[in-house]
């Protein structure tokens, strides 16, 4: 499955935690991810992961242009509510283009913990069947 991964400044060592502690499941899978996030998780997991634009610089819409193509199974999406800059991807975009093309989406840690064990049950398979391509 393809998984794009963005976080706001004040959740990329949440992130990278995330990703550090759940490594081997998202290894078997596609990542990609805005340039910040990617770089720093990649060099910090191994995980090997296509890294678009910095958000500032529209990686964000990158990644949103490849949802809107229905080429994104999951995002993880750990957004700032608290402190987010004014050149931080906003949300709302890319959470209405999730919800036009059905694509499951957590913004915090919580949700993609949830989302990362339906992963590896198997449980987010019936994408692979609607979207084949995968
Ligand atoms: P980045 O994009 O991963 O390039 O930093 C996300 C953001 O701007 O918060």
């Amino acid at each position: 499955m393809n998984i794009a991964l963005i976080a706001h400044d004040a959740k990329k060592e949440l992130m990278t935690e995330f990703c550090i502690a759940y490594c081997g499941i998202l290894s078997r899978h596609n990542l990609c991810a805005t340039g910040t996030t990617g770089k720093i998780v990649s060099e910090m997991t191994g995980l090997e992961i296509k890294c678009y634009l910095s958000g500032s610089q529209g990686g964000d819409q990158q990644i949103g242009a490849r949802i809107a193509c229905n080429e994104i199974d999951l995002l993880l999406f750990f957004r700032d509510p608290l402190t987010a800059k004014p050149d931080e991807p906003s949300e709302e975009n890319l959470l209405r283009l999730c919800d036009v093309h059905t694509i499951p989406v957590a913004t915090n840690i919580a949700t993609a913990e949830a989302l990362i064990h339906s992963l590896s049950r198997g449980d987010l398979d019936w994408r692979d069947i609607v979207n084949p391509k995968n």
